[in-house]
């Protein structure tokens, strides 16, 4: 049995929810990207704590809201206020201006200002101090993600004694494009201080574990296998890949509802006789939709068996648009959107559906369904949930997955997927031209393959590795309560 009191407390930078102001006052709504659809549903109701900014600022009086906003997420939510100051150097400035394109290996768009670093600083010592005040000692404090880097230094500096672990969810660049960062040095002793840290792939522990050799000459590697002691000094920190996942039964029993099929069916009546490419992303210039777009245009083009036979639907969930960069990259779509739909469309075929807004759960899991072919080829990303939902949903076992050799997915599902190299435009129109042609029998071998591997290394086996590193114990040492848990007094 547990001791009194030891709870998971997962910190990120948002919170699994959004506080939207609505006509009738604040309205909850379940937050939106890949760590909270991975995450959200494993620890609901298990009696633990999730910290992290609200996305409002500091004037909006949010503590009445926590209370129904905890009962609905299943967890004790707590807040941690910032101010416009703190959001625009924090997280548009620090996390999204530097961390961000570094580790995606686009170290042109990084704009390093000195003042942006302090912020990322300070808020880190925020969360800190917040994470204290809603934690005990016999807790474990989970950090999750490149906003909170720092966090385990912070807690240091405060004085303050707590079990830490810290997963990375995007990648970790190789060392000759990390050594850029003007903090690198801070940032690599800042991670050191987590007892555990994890990646998605081991190319990026390798990656990290190359950048430490930079810093310390004297680093030793103890152990074998995904998990790994790295002792430098007098520092002992596990280090591990542990790719992240989907809650691969829930996404499959969703997609057989009749609800699905029905819209499913009623989405693809509307494109007879032709087969879907379907594309999914949040809007990011790390995604490679222009690249993608461009391959589409090409395979028409050099194919043009294809025309009236294929049509994209690619969605673009908005996201970030209040950034420039951002904005630039949604003008650029409309524009190649338009153009080819202009050169290719004729009467009763249009080559591009174009969807720039969320979609709902049943929309996307039917669009999922009814996709002969998915086509995710970002230029690097930690991991891409969307592959693995698609794989998922594809209960018909008939759908071809075109996959960037750039995505952590890549490790798990390259056997079973067409890889390809997004920078290479040529090369993903080929695969293209391969999808649409490949057999039946071909594409139940490559799928069946890719969906063994999703239900397999699915999101709880994540979660229990992750838990398993960090605490020798498993997601049966949280077990599910009937209900959210009102707070817990702290015994220290
Ligand atoms: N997604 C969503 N709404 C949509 C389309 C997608 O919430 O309209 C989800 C999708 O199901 C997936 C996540 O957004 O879980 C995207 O995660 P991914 O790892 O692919 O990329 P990220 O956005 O985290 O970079």
């Amino acid at each position: 049995m547990e001791e009194p009191g030891t709870r998971i407390v997962a910190v990120s930078n948002r919170l699994p929810i959004r506080l939207v102001h609505g006509p009738d006052g604040w309205e909850i709504k379940r937050g939106a990207g890949g760590l909270v659809t991975a995450l959200a549903p494993v620890f609901r109701n298990r009696g633990g704590i999730w910290i992290g900014w609200s996305g409002g600022t500091n004037d909006e009086d949010l503590a009445g809201l926590m209370e129904p906003a905890s009962r609905e997420a299943g967890y004790r939510l707590y807040p941690v206020p910032l101010s416009a100051d703190d959001v625009g150097d924090y997280y548009y400035g620090f996390s999204n201006e530097v961390i961000w394109p570094l580790f995606h290996d686009l170290q042109t768009r990084c704009n390093f200002k000195p003042r942006y670093w302090q912020q990322y600083l300070n808020v880190n010592r925020k969360f800190a101090e917040i994470t204290t005040k809603h934690s005990g000692e016999t807790d474990y404090i989970w950090v999750h993600d490149y906003h909170l880097m720092h966090m385990a230094q912070s807690l240091k500096e405060l004085g303050i004694e707590r079990n830490t672990g810290f997963f990375l969810h995007i990648p970790f660049p190789p060392a000759d494009i990390f050594m850029k960062l003007p903090w690198r040095a801070q940032i690599l002793r800042a991670l050191l201080e987590y007892e555990l840290v994890g990646f998605q792939t081991m190319r990026d522990r390798k990656n990290f574990i190359q950048c430490l050799r930079h810093i310390s000459s004297g680093i030793r590697i103890s152990g074998r296998g995904p998990v790994v002691t790295v002792i430098v000094g007098d520092k002992r920190v596990r280090v591990g890949a542990f790719p992240i996942s989907i809650d691969y039964d829930a996404f499959a029993r969703d997609a057989e509802s009749k609800e699905v099929a029905d819209l499913a069916w009623y989405l693809h009546e509307a494109l007879p006789d032709r087969q879907v490419i379907l594309g999914v992303d949040r809007l990011d210039y790390t995604k490679g939709i222009p690249e993608r777009l461009e391959a589409f245009k090409d395979a028409l083009s050099r194919f043009p068996e294809l025309q009236g036979k294929i049509t994209l639907v690619q969605v673009v969930v908005p996201s970030r648009e209040e950034v420039p960069e951002y904005q630039m990259l949604r003008a650029e779509l409309y524009r190649l959107v338009g153009e080819i739909n202009g050169q290719f469309t004729r009467s009763g075929w249009v080559p591009i559906h174009y969807l720039y807004r969320s979609l709902d759960r049943s929309e996307l899991l039917a669009y999922y369904r009814l996709a002969e072919i998915a086509i995710i080829t970002p230029l690097k990303d930690g991991m891409n949930l969307v592959a693995k939902e698609y794989c998922a949903c594809n209960l018909e076992e008939n759908g071809v997955l075109i996959l960037s050799e750039f995505a952590g997915a890549a490790a798990q599902l390259h056997r079973g997927a067409i890889m390809v190299n997004p920078y290479d435009v040529e090369g993903m129109s080929n695969a293209i031209h391969q999808a649409f042609h490949m057999d039946q029998e071909e594409r139940h071998d490559r799928m069946h393959r890719l969906r063994e591997v999703v239900h397999h290394r699915d999101i709880f086996w994540w979660v229990n590795n992750f838990l398993k590193a960090a605490l020798a114990k498993d997601l049966r040492a949280f077990p599910a309560v009937e209900d959210y848990m009102p707070e817990i007094p702290l015994a220290s």
